[in-house]
């Protein structure tokens, strides 16, 4: 074997001994709250498609209509010849429904992460990041060569004692965090966070990836939901989760939307969004912002499901958003439940480490779920 080889196999069957290898499963037909996998129905509760977007026909025909107008590829970067007028309507659209000044939508979140936070911070600056960030954040903090410490997660206490010891030697402090934790279904402490972005002098990062559409009055978010706004916020998001397209989004002042366009590595030398994905993202909200009963009903569900596992006595972790996780002992647990729910006709994933450090099976919620999804999961684990 090629020593390359040999290294690749040792790494997998490391990964395998501890039962963290992965596999893609092969889903057919539109995306929706029942999905085929394997050539059976399962009930899915593995979408990050909260309000059930991704296959809705006006998305779609949205996306058709570009396509036919705009072509199949938007053909170079913004600065160079990809710029259409839908990037400017979309980013028009996010930025009055985040109530911001401007927004700049990136070909991914995770490209959004990296790049925003590259430019923002370097070498003499201090980054606090909360211990369960999501990778995208985690991987840009590391990139920006700025001093990073991360605090215990959600605790205020750590993170403004770690702010007294080291502040003071940096020049900028960025803290960054998710609002929703992605594989806990937690929010960040805001209200606390601003406060303490105000007292040490620091900009605060927070990524709305899980919140936005599901959180906040007109589903703009946790800083709509906690009712906070700040010059020294960064908004960012995707475009792929509610939103049931692609791309992903910073939102903020004018200011640093103009810094962006001329240092943001990762909107600069990469393709525009292509017509399709921006198209179908700007539908979709439109009709978040027209139809909240959508929200609604994924928050109906939602308490539903909370109402279902406690009376079944599962243990699930604090949450307050579309993910509950139901803890597991260990990876292979996780794996043999996942599996066994696949058998009686549910698709829920076990979400393990790396990802996490415990183990546990992950539901995502959607306002398209029906109320005997849960009644069926109810009757099946109350046996
Ligand atoms: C999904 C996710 C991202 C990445 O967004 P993409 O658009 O899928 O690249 C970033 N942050 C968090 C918290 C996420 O859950």
């Amino acid at each position: 074997m090629s020593s390359l080889n040999n290294y690749l196999s040792q790494s997998l069957n490391t990964i395998k001994k501890a039962h963290w290898y992965r596999q893609e499963k092969l889903i057919t037909g539109l995306p929706s709250a029942v999905v085929s996998i394997e050539g059976r129905q399962l009930v899915n509760f593995a979408s990050n498609d909260y309000l059930g977007l991704a296959g809705d026909s006006r998305l779609i025909q949205a996306g058709i209509e570009a396509l036919k107008q705009y072509g199949t590829g938007s053909t170079g970067s913004r600065l160079l010849s990809g710029h259409r007028k839908l990037h400017q309507e979309l980013e028009d659209a996010i930025a009055s429904w985040k109530q911001v000044e401007k927004a700049l939508v990136f070909s991914s979140g995770y490209s959004a992460n990296i790049g925003t936070i590259t430019s923002l911070v370097k070498q003499k600056d201090l980054i606090l990041e909360d211990e369960y960030n999501h990778s995208s954040l985690k991987n840009g903090a590391k990139l920006s060569q700025a001093k990073k410490i991360q605090y215990k997660h959600g605790n205020i206490q750590d993170l403004s004692e770690k702010l007294a010891q080291n502040r003071h030697q940096y020049r900028h402090c960025l803290i960054v965090t998710d609002s929703v934790f992605s594989m806990d279904g937690d929010l960040c402490p805001l209200p606390e966070l601003v406060a303490i972005t105000e007292k040490f002098d620091c900009w605060l990062l927070i990524d709305e990836a899980h919140a936005t559409g599901v959180m906040g009055k007109t589903g703009a978010g946790c800083l709509e939901h906690f009712g906070v706004k700040g010059d020294n916020i960064i908004q960012i998001g995707t475009l792929s989760k509610a939103i049931a397209s692609l791309g992903g989004y910073v939102a903020g002042s004018k200011l640093l939307i103009d810094f962006l366009r001329n240092r943001c590595p990762t909107w600069i030398y990469t393709t525009a969004l292509s017509p399709a994905d921006t198209a179908s993202a700007l539908a979709a909200i439109k009709l978040i912002q027209k139809y909240p009963e959508m929200r609604t009903r994924l928050w109906q569900n939602i308490n539903l499901f909370k109402e279902i596992l406690t009376t079944l006595k599962i243990d699930f972790l604090p949450t307050e958003s579309a993910i509950i996780c139901v803890k597991e002992k260990t990876a292979k647990q996780a794996l043999q439940w996942s599996l066994k729910l696949q058998e009686k006709g549910f698709f829920v994933p076990a979400i393990r480490p790396p990802t996490v450090p415990t183990s546990r099976l992950r539901f995502s919620i959607m306002a398209t779920h029906e109320k005997r999804h849960f009644y069926d999961l109810q009757s099946y684990l109350g046996n």
